[in-house]
């Protein structure tokens, strides 16, 4: 049975570095099991649910490089949900309930006060149909619940964190659908799961109580009768859990909450460097500038997840970046490069390079002009000289130096230094062997001549 992973992100906003992590895992997952990664688009919640955070979240997918091979929308689902609804309801697995959400408030803080776990209590599971009746009567439209099943333990052998246990007795019965008949998240996702024949369920931690109650849903749904529309298997999904990200304090950061691609973009942080750091963060694998996916998705390996937080620090991002950018091609670059900046320059310059925004400065050494310093006298006749002694053909900074070495007797720094200064205006930047050709023979001779006061 080939992989099949899904990211189901609910378009109520932009994506955030936490779930980008959860994409990206999905996908490498099915990348490396030759399988699909499907995009789901959970969006039953038609309040606030926006199209324009659908087209940000593919547009984002896509930057990324992370592509889908298909795409589900819940909205476009509703009658698959009903079926699963009438099923549920059948076998007895579903009831109406009519607290509105003040008595349930109530309720679950007198059962906080007493130190009890704010469980529901299954008042309206004890209802008479004559007290149904005359609920609905007084005008009190039902919303409903799924009945879990204390009969035995739920377990699973989570793909993170092992084998995992949970009382379903210390689990409230879900709502699943409100009063006005729209759907709440945990139905519609296992019938998703079930008809979209998802193998592999990779999400946060933060799913754990819920993969429980959709553990009973499966079952319930499969012993309803319930047939996937796709596949006949009736298989539940293998889970895992990846602990949280957090920030470098180790905290919950709000910050990462609203840390996405806008802001990645904006700072000039490649796609790669994201990806190299968000495929191993957590992991027992070291974040290393890897900008091939290839080699990142062989060794994504579920069994290298710690099950503690995994701290993202932005500091971490910007010193991949650089190492990321140090590595790119001129043909991955061309486009958004200064103009005129052909691959010789890409090459002299990208070692320095933070970003590739920053392409734009160090070109200026080669386009000019540069601002050059106050020099002595005796650098200003060093330099006079010279701009006599340049000569063009072979390498002209190998050549140059070399003459100047000997005519001067000057070595190291007192060598170097006045040459860079008055040439480029710094005092360090990309290896003048490869500038000075880019700078060229007129342009270098009058600059030499400049700086000497000429
Ligand atoms: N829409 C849910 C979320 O964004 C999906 C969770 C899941 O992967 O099942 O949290």
């Amino acid at each position: 049975m080939s992989t099949i992973t899904r990211f189901a992100p609910s378009p109520t906003g932009r994506l955030h570095v936490g779930n980008i992590r959860t994409a990206l895992h999905n996908w490498m997952l099915a990348k490396k099991n030759g399988g699909s990664f499907i995009l789901r688009i959970d969006d039953t919640d038609a309040m606030r649910s926006r199209e324009e955070h659908v087209d940000a979240i593919r547009a984002d997918l896509t930057w990324l490089g992370l592509d889908w091979d298909r795409e589900e929308r819940q909205q476009d689902r509703l009658d698959r949900y009903e079926d699963a609804f009438r099923a549920l309801k059948a076998a007895g697995r579903i009831y109406p309930c009519y607290e509105t959400a003040q008595e349930l408030e109530v309720k679950r803080k007198i059962q906080l006060g007493r130190g009890l776990p704010p469980i529901y209590d299954r008042a309206s599971f004890g209802l008479s149909a004559a007290e149904r009746a005359s609920k609905e009567a007084g005008g009190t439209p039902a919303h409903w619940r799924f009945l879990l099943d204390h009969g035995e333990p739920i377990t699973w052998d989570d793909g993170i964190r092992g084998p995992q246990k949970f009382d379903p007795a210390q689990l409230s019965d879900p709502v699943i659908r409100r009063a006005d008949g729209s759907w709440l998240y945990m139905m519609p996702s296992a019938v998703d799961d079930i008809d979209m024949g998802i193998t592999q369920v990779l999400r946060g931690e933060d799913h754990v109580s819920n993969t429980a109650v959709q553990i009973q849903i499966f079952t319930a749904l499969f012993a309803a009768g319930f047939a996937a529309t796709e596949s006949a298997a009736k298989k539940i999904p293998v889970f895992a859990h990846e602990a949280l990200l957090v920030g470098r304090e180790g905290k919950l950061s709000k910050r990462l909450g609203s840390l996405g691609c806008d802001a990645f973009r904006e700072r000039e942080i490649e796609p790669e460097a994201i990806i190299a750091l968000l495929a191993r963060l957590g992991t027992s694998m070291p974040v290393e500038p890897i900008a091939d996916r290839t080699t990142l998705v062989e060794s994504f390996d579920l069994s290298t997840f710690g099950r503690a937080p995994a701290k993202f620090d932005e500091q971490d991002l910007e010193r991949l970046n650089a190492a990321i950018v140090h590595q790119l091609s001129y043909e991955a670059v061309r486009t958004r490069l200064p103009e005129g900046m052909d691959e010789a320059g890409w090459h002299a310059i990208r070692p320095n390079l933070a970003n590739i925004g920053e392409a734009n400065e160090w070109w200026q050494l080669v386009t000019g002009p540069v601002s050059q310093p106050e020099f002595t006298a005796d650098d200003r006749a060093y330099l006079a000289a010279a701009a006599t002694m340049l000569a063009w053909g072979g390498d002209p900074w190998q050549q140059l130096t070399h003459a100047l070495k000997e005519a001067t007797g000057r070595k190291g720094r007192a060598l170097f230094l006045p040459l860079r200064q008055a040439l480029t205006g710094m005092d360090h930047g990309p290896d003048m062997a490869e500038l000075l050709p880019l700078i060229g023979e007129t342009e270098a001779r009058t600059r030499l001549e400049r700086a000497a006061g000429g």
